[in-house]
């Protein structure tokens, strides 16, 4: 019995298994009080406190993730603490500068080729650390489609031949019908100089039964689709989200996970190293490691660059290539994404160039001179 099968019958001994593994049941029970929460796991003072400060961004879990969180550091992801009161240096609501960028309503036109397309302002779960907590969760307490918000955005891209890659974003676009998404990607596709579309989500990891084979056989139609996916730890990875990853997989979508640099969730080397080890047995290839952006409240959260380094580090040459995501900022202000790494190019001696390796010896290489 897996683990959130489990929960549902200690803490919901009346649903069945059908109910349990219908997305929507999910989304209808999610929790979001301190009352409801506190009947499934003990909550800690401070965790009590901050459920019931005003003016907050607005606390969600499904059932299902929720069976996941009592004894993991997932929890600290999902539970807000009084620490978001507190504003540090330079953090802001769009620490990104995505609205000076914004075209048209939900649509961010930074980078020369492509579009952040934000559909919804709803998501199944919300992460305290949210880049988009000044947009999302705000507004509707169900998934909406904002059809008519999308006309402008539509008329935008197809008005701009350079736009070639569109990532579809939110809120999760997931958490939307099959009727609805296909709609969305229909109208993209029909858009002939849009040559890949990206759904971001993090719905297989707090959702995995959204991802049925009825969704997958609606994505398929419109490919060539990737998803970028955020996980966050190993402990995400239950049989429920191998089986959605599985799911994506067999379908012909390419994912990649983005997971954020989180303090005390999954800032050691052996936690990332599970985590990323995890996702490649499930065929999503780890993508980008992000510093956490500088919301307002997100002190609490964020690592120092020089940790991440270090961490990044300690996979690079330790394990496949494909297991090392790429460690970037996202520059406030618009800057866009920059990696960060530490220098491996140490210096040259004549026609040579002196690199250092992951165990940190210096190795010789002869470097044509022009
Ligand atoms: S799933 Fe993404 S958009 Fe939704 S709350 Fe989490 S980080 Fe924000």
């Amino acid at each position: 019995m897996t683990k959130a099968a489990d929960f549902r019958k200690r803490f919901y001994p009346d649903v069945s298994a059908r109910e349990w593994n219908d997305w929507r049941w999910q989304l209808k029970n999610r929790l979001t009080t301190a009352e409801q929460i506190g009947r499934l796991f003990e909550l800690t003072e401070p965790e009590r406190t901050a459920l019931s400060m005003p003016d907050s961004f607005p606390t969600a879990i499904t059932p299902y993730y929720a069976s996941l969180l009592a004894d993991s550091p997932l929890r600290k992801t999902m539970l807000p603490s009084p620490a978001e009161k507190t504003v540090g240096a330079g953090e802001t609501p769009d620490p990104l500068g995505e609205e000076p960028c914004m075209v048209a309503d939900g649509l961010v036109h930074r980078y020369p080729d492509r579009v952040l397309f934000l559909t919804t302002h709803y998501c199944s779960a919300y992460c305290r650390y949210c880049t988009r907590s000044r947009l999302v969760g705000r507004h509707a307490a169900r998934a909406e489609p904002m059809k008519d918000r999308w006309e402008k955005a539509f008329a935008y891209i197809a008005a701009h031949p350079e736009v070639r890659d569109v990532l579809v974003s939110g809120g999760d676009p997931l958490t939307m019908a099959d009727e609805t998404l296909d709609y969305l990607l229909g109208r993209l596709r029909a858009i002939k100089h849009v040559e890949m579309i990206r759904i971001g989500s993090k719905v297989p990891a707090v959702l995995p039964m959204r991802i049925t084979p009825a969704l997958m056989k609606t994505i398929r139609k419109h490919h060539p689709v990737y998803f970028s996916l955020h996980f966050t730890h190993p402990d995400e990875m239950t049989p429920e989200t191998a089986k959605a990853c599985e799911r994506i997989a067999d379908a012909g979508v390419l994912s990649g996970s983005q997971t954020v640099l989180l303090k005390g969730v999954n800032d050691d080397a052996e936690t990332l190293k599970k985590l990323m080890h995890e996702l490649l047995k499930h065929r999503v290839r780890p993508y980008y490691l992000f510093q956490c952006d500088p919301i307002e409240g997100s002190m609490h959260f964020r690592v120092p660059v020089a940790k991440g380094i270090e961490l990044i580090n300690a996979l690079r040459g330790h394990t496949s290539g494909y297991a090392v995501p790429t460690y970037a900022i996202d520059i406030p202000g618009g800057g866009g994404k920059i990696i960060v790494a530490d220098q491996r190019c140490v210096g040259r001696d004549g026609a040579f160039l002196l690199l250092k390796n992951f165990e940190n010896d210096i190795y010789r290489y002869p470097d044509p001179v022009e």
